[in-house]
């Protein structure tokens, strides 16, 4: 079956009671049982829930995967996958991850004796340089937010499987519309579905999609214990969202292909990031292990003020943090979403004070140049 049949049937089936077409919302606590020991496989909604099962088969069916667990965040998400690991074993991260789970690793897990290395994933290289015997666990996100370097996931699957690694995958900015990352080796595949995969700005929520049964035996057991799970209504509110998911991340490809192609030829702009652009050095890469380049798009205009007068001066656009929404997100990246990263990594990274960052929307993409084209006039 192709993509969009999935994503509008897998796990749905129309409601035995009622027939009911759209996955009704269980939103109960408990489920009556028939006799000691007899029930219909659902006890006590921490642990099953209807509406949150549908939401994680069909997400699981989305990437390719058997299994998987719907969380309260995708950072409740990431926590639940990294408990797959123990103390005294290490870790390998792609060093420009999302500051959440940079702040998760750094601050909180490392305190429980988890070891991290952070590399440019990048270069496979780096990955195998920085194996140690302990290593258990190889965590990557492409392309990385916001300057968009992209990690061949094969390359460095290979290398982490030589060792044993499990390799895990935020698929995040793309969504499983235009990156399978179980395709190319990895292990575990997560997603903020407050991004692409819910899609409207209107709830958060994550999730973790894989193949391993034991694992996946494992993080039901993570996920019932601690409960951080996702509410009945988000799990609907993100099934909604997963119908139109074709539909939505086409457009914010074909949008984002040409305000990236606008943002390249405007004077005002200095540096474009951007994987489908020819002059972004891992283009090639970028084609080969993605359907297409998303609706991310970050760019340099030279300096903090120029900035400030960009994200000031846009009208249609709205300056916000977070990414994925039908509507068009502006940010900067420098004092929002990376504004905990040291500066001199910040800097390492890339994420000038001249740096902005779009997530492009899904409105007549007219308008959204039109938009910015009077925002940078006014640099
Ligand atoms: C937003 C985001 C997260 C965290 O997800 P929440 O739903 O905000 O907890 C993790 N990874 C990436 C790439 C994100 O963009």
């Amino acid at each position: 079956m192709g993509f969009s049949t999935i994503a509008i049937h897998a796990g749905q089936e129309p409601d035995p009671t009622t027939g009911a077409v759209s996955v009704p919302i269980y939103q109960t606590s408990t489920y009556a049982q028939e006799g000691l020991g007899k029930h219909k496989g659902f006890e006590y909604a921490r642990t099953q829930n209807p509406t949150r099962l549908a939401l994680e088969r069909n997400i699981a069916a989305l990437e390719g995967a058997q299994f998987g667990f719907a969380f309260a965040s995708g950072m409740a998400g990431i926590d639940a996958v990294l408990r797959l690991v123990q103390a005294g074993e290490h870790v390998i991260v792609s060093d420009n991850t999302y500051g959440g789970t940079f702040r998760l690793f750094d601050r909180i897990l490392k305190n429980y004796g988890i070891e991290f290395s952070f590399v440019d994933t990048s270069d496979a290289g780096n990955v195998e340089a920085a194996i140690r015997p302990n290593t258990r666990m190889l965590y990557v996100e492409t392309p990385t937010n916001p300057v968009m370097i992209v990690t061949d996931l094969q390359a460095v699957a290979d290398v982490a499987h030589s060792v044993g690694a499990r390799v895990v995958c935020d698929n995040t900015f793309l969504s499983p519309y235009l990156q399978r990352p179980l395709e190319f080796g990895v292990d575990i595949v997560v997603h903020s579905t407050t991004k692409y995969l819910n899609g409207h700005s209107d709830g958060i929520g994550g999730v973790v999609v894989l193949n391993d049964e034991k694992d996946a035996e494992s993080l039901a057991f993570i996920q019932n214990s601690v409960g951080a799970i996702l509410s009945p209504f988000d799990s609907w509110l993100v099934l909604r969202g997963t119908k139109t998911l074709t539909l939505r991340m086409e457009q914010h490809d074909r949008a984002g292909r040409t305000v990236a192609a606008f943002l390249e030829e405007h004077p005002k702009v200095e540096k474009l990031y951007y994987p489908g652009s020819l002059s972004h050095r891992q283009h090639e890469l970028a084609k080969r292990q993605q359907r297409g380049f998303g609706g991310m798009v970050a760019f340099d205009v030279g300096s903090l003020e120029r900035a400030r007068t960009v994200l000031e001066s846009v009208q249609l656009c709205t300056l916000a943090e977070s990414l994925g929404g039908v509507e068009t997100l502006i940010s900067h990246p420098a004092t929002m979403t990376h504004a905990s990263v040291l500066p001199e990594t910040r800097s390492r990274l890339g994420i000038t004070d001249g740096l902005v960052r779009i997530s492009v929307g899904i409105e007549d993409v007219e308008d959204i140049l039109a938009d910015l084209d009077q925002a940078l006039a006014k640099i």
